[in-house]
């Protein structure tokens, strides 16, 4: 598969927004890391959903009803064959990943008290660090940060010597959205769980690139986003071990989470349905189960082999550009296609935004991750991000057009 020209022009014929033009210009659409896009298949399936099932779920008894509550239930099951997860009682649909670390931070969160530390990384997207900041402030608990090495992973060594039997939780990134890095998940669960400390993985940035297991990563809780694995925006997933989501108190309080309410006394129902109270993002979630339906029918040793040859390909070009430095490691046996780059005396606004008129989309900024940026001594970047769409052309045009705004910028 995508071995021949064809191949790929088929692949890329799934995308329908690939044919759009960008200041009369063929789009090169490098900014997956940020938000990827949705193959026919997903966009069908949301058509499709709205205009033959569109109703609550879990609540009605007309035909609609349960065919939307089928579709949605259906998409739950994808979510956990996507993550080989126990059970789809374990799955909770929330707006996205920055959602489902609040819905951590406030429900786990709740149990730590003053004493209690957390161990997360400079390594963090802002949406697994914040949170956890703000629960500190809530209740005194202790959040220490893992510093990183000097090509941007975060240091094992200095996790070992920071972790004790006062952590109660190791929150930290499968894979970083600035470097690219994949984290060692072994040795973090193997030290983590050697304390009596749980183990949450913001999986965002991993769950594009091929389907988790949660099971051999022995893991506790997992959230990733459905907007940047080829699913809708306004979608995402925490994935919790269902002995841990029966004993953890509800975040959002409302419609749909309990069995029973009296006056005095609320009974919630167990596994995933207590943390999904009101109504839920449901074309959302359904165009969520294709899209990781649609990526688990992927040939990811074939996928993963083309990710290395572009990655390759792209270490070329920034080895050829003057002044320009790689924010991670060079390496691509523990990294995924997501490059940030600083280069000398230009600024990443400027730098993607002649990009863009050359039909690249590129992000510049600190992708909010600024502790991380912080490691390098710069306070930006320009990030590329490859989906699995992208192709040696891409590639091309990203050189032509960066050697065009080094000119132009110089
Ligand atoms: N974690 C990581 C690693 C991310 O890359 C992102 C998105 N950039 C998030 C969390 C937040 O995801 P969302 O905005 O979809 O909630």
């Amino acid at each position: 598969m995508l071995t021949s020209e064809f191949e790929l022009a088929k692949f890329r014929g799934q995308f329908p927004i690939l044919e759009t033009s960008i200041n009369g210009r063929k789009l090169h659409y490098l900014d997956n890391a940020a938000t990827s896009h949705m193959p026919q298949r997903v966009l069908s399936a949301v058509w499709n959903y709205e205009t033959t099932a569109r109703a609550n779920v879990q609540r009605g008894v007309h035909q609609l009803a349960s065919r939307s509550t089928n579709a949605f239930e259906k998409a739950r099951e994808n979510v956990a064959r996507f993550l080989n997860a126990f059970s789809s009682n374990e799955v909770v649909f929330t707006p996205g990943t920055t959602a489902s670390v609040n819905l951590l931070a406030h429900s786990l969160g709740s149990r730590f008290k003053t004493g209690d530390e957390i161990i997360i990384s400079q390594a963090e997207h802002h949406s697994n660090y914040i949170p956890w900041m703000m629960l500190s402030e809530r209740n005194g608990v202790t959040v220490n940060i893992v510093p990183v090495t000097t090509d941007g992973r975060i240091s094992m060594r200095a996790y070992r010597e920071m972790i004790s039997p006062r952590c109660r939780l190791v929150a930290i990134t499968h894979v970083s959205n600035v470097t690219g890095a994949v984290t060692d998940v072994k040795s973090v669960v193997d030290t983590a769980h050697g304390v009596g400390a749980l183990v949450f993985l913001d999986g965002a940035q991993a769950v594009p690139h091929g389907p988790v297991d949660v099971r051999s990563l022995d893991i506790d809780f997992y959230a990733f986003s459905g907007h940047k694995c080829y699913g809708p925006t306004g979608i995402g997933v925490l994935w919790g071990r269902q002995d841990l989501l029966d004993e953890l108190p509800p975040f959002i309080g409302g419609g749909g989470m309990t069995q029973r309410v009296e006056r005095s006394t609320t009974e919630y129902f167990t596994g995933y349905r207590r943390f999904e109270a009101g109504t839920p993002p449901i074309a959302q979630a359904v165009g969520l189960g294709e899209a990781l339906a649609w990526l688990m029918e992927l040939p990811w040793d074939n996928l993963h082999l083309r990710e290395c040859r572009l990655m390759e390909q792209l270490l070329e070009v920034f080895d050829s550009t003057p002044g320009l430095k790689i924010i991670g490691p060079r390496d691509l046996d523990q990294r995924l296609p997501i490059f940030a780059f600083a280069i000398e005396g230009m600024h990443p606004h400027d730098i993607c935004h002649l990009m863009d008129q050359q039909g690249v989309a590129l992000r510049g900024g600190h992708h909010c991750a600024q502790p991380l940026h912080r490691a390098f001594n710069v306070s930006v970047s320009t990030r590329l991000s490859l989906g699995l769409f992208n192709a040696e052309d891409d590639i091309i045009a990203f050189s032509t057009a960066l050697r065009s705004t080094i000119k132009k910028l110089q």
